[in-house]
């Protein structure tokens, strides 16, 4: 086992919905494993006052179900700590320094701290910046890392603002972004798939690839979230990060090495070789929808919350190209939407058909299928390959089967959450799976256009029933190249 780590933890919104839900467990797990051990400590802040015991307890109840005995998890618990905090009071820091030093000494830390932010966006900000004001980063030989939630900035400009406010105090490769779909287990499968099989890495271009499908479907829709939701919207809520970090995985050319900074290198030079759209592009390559009523449930202008002539885009569709010579001529179609058919995050890689197809000449006509990796993320993990085989019957004929792997019971249950997953990277300063400035800049210089056209133009809404997979313009988006979804219709 490798040796555990050493550090505190400081956690603004110590007592948050994210924190509760997610963070502690995701510790928690990484206390069960030895990543962490003894010399750890959590200090959670958030406004309300209360008691470290008090903390303690939410803390036990958040873990409840992960602990092997109460002995363990009381053990675990022991190590949180709870200060009252106002993040814009600069008092308030000056205190936090003198406690971070006591915690340093009693667990032995070494001077290393991550500060995690896990509040609303409007104070990532201001707490990076009195951090470094008022000297609560440690100065003696520790590391310094701040650890920042979603969304990083609503367009561009709110997002370049926002970095500089970071790196006031903050130098990049201090800073992780989360982007969580990047902890999933089959998003970081994607670069062994690709690069660790040579039969797959020979043909992963635009003379064998025909088009790549990458769909994020759910069926919830905007549920008790419409406060943030409506005015964030499908484009920015999940195509300008996590579509966009799995389209560049997808995409990018072969880094020098895995190591973070040369994943990063690939990954920039991907983003940056997107053919960005002019409003010309934006309207013929990106579709938007919103869900009407249908099957007993609400429109979403009639969900709690949603103004009634909201024209907030629940549904995204769009074709993605490439300058870079691997993709001349290859698409990517991207989908992502609320109350749709199915809840699934998976790519569909298509393959070109073969052109000279010699049976059909001999026996059959163009009966030959497609090749398809796809590539399963959620809610199970697995690949599967269509391939053409001869069938059994008599007489000679082709069908189609799928080679698969899909996880079971007993691995699913084993495969660490995202978020445990990246607290073991920040931990190790391993920046590989979280989203560095260039991406996400070039994310949004993508995205602002489609934005900015749908901010200026009145939407059709609603125009898609829930249950479906979205408008009918996103069929045709594809049906104009002569494509189609290939999930779930084929299936
Ligand atoms: P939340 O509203 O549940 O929690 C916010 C926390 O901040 C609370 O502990 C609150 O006490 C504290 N707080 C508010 N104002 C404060 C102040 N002035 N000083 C000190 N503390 C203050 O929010 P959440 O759902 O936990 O989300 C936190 C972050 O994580 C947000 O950036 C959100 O976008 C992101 N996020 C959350 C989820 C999720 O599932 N909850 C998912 C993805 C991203």
């Amino acid at each position: 086992m490798a040796t555990a780590n050493r550090a505190l933890f400081m956690l603004f919104g110590g007592t948050g919905d994210l924190a509760l839900r997610k963070l502690y467990p995701a510790l928690f797990e990484l206390y069960k494993k030895g990543s962490i051990d003894n010399h750890f400590a959590l200090l959670g802040l958030a406004r309300r006052p209360h008691t470290d015991e008090e903390f303690q307890k939410m803390v036990l109840d958040s873990i409840s179900s992960e602990a092997d005995n109460q002995e363990q998890a009381e053990e675990f618990a022991s190590h949180f700590y709870f200060r009252s905090h106002d993040v814009t009071n600069v008092e308030h820091y000056r205190a936090l320094s003198k406690l971070a030093d006591e915690l340093d000494k009693k667990y032995e830390l070494d001077g290393n701290r991550i500060f995690y932010v896990s509040m609303a966006p409007r104070f990532f900000g201001i707490v990076a910046k009195n951090l470094k004001d008022e000297h609560v980063l440690s100065d003696n030989g520790g590391f310094n890392r701040l650890v920042i939630e979603k969304p990083f900035g609503r367009d561009y400009d709110s997002a370049e603002k926002l970095n500089n406010e970071l790196t006031t105090a903050f130098k990049e490769d201090q800073i992780f972004r989360i982007d969580h779909y990047l902890g999933k287990e089959m998003v970081q499968s994607i670069p062994v798939i690709r690069f660790g099989n040579p039969i797959i890495d020979a043909v992963w271009n635009h003379n064998y690839i025909d088009n790549i499908q990458i769909t994020l479907s759910e069926k919830l829709g905007v549920e008790d979230r419409a406060g943030y939701y409506d005015t964030a919207g499908a484009l920015r809520d999940m195509v300008q990060n996590h579509t966009m970090q799995i389209m560049t995985l997808l995409a990018m050319d072969k880094p020098a090495s895995f190591v973070d900074t040369d994943v990063r290198a690939a990954k920039i030079k991907t983003l940056e070789n997107m053919n960005f759209y002019d409003t010309e592009g934006v309207k013929e390559n990106f579709v938007r929808g919103q869900y009407g009523a249908g099957s007993g449930s609400a429109a979403y202008r009639d969900e709690p919350d949603v103004p009634h002539d909201s024209n907030n885009d629940t549904f995204v569709a769009g074709k993605v190209t490439y300058k870079l010579p691997r993709w001349e001529g290859t698409p990517f179609y991207v989908r992502t939407g609320k109350k749709l058919a199915a809840k699934a995050t998976r790519v569909d890689v298509v393959f070109k058909k073969d052109i000279n197809n010699i049976f059909a000449k001999a026996y059959l006509p163009d009966t030959l299928k497609t090749n398809v990796l796809s590539i399963l993320i959620d809610p199970r993990g697995g690949i599967t390959l269509r391939v053409n085989v001869k069938d059994s019957k008599q007489g000679f004929h082709t069908e189609t089967i799928d080679l698969d792997y899909l996880q079971n019971d007993a691995r699913a249950s084993e495969v660490p959450q995202p978020y445990e997953r990246l607290f073991h990277d920040i931990l190790n300063g391993d920046h590989t799976n979280f989203a560095s400035w260039p991406e996400v800049a070039a994310a949004w210089k993508y995205v602002d256009p489609i934005q900015k056209y749908w901010d200026e133009t009145q939407p059709n809404f609603p125009n898609y029933e829930p249950g479906s997979m979205g408008p009918k313009a996103s069929d045709e988006l594809l049906a104009r190249d002569g494509h189609s979804w290939y999930f779930p219709e084929e299936k």
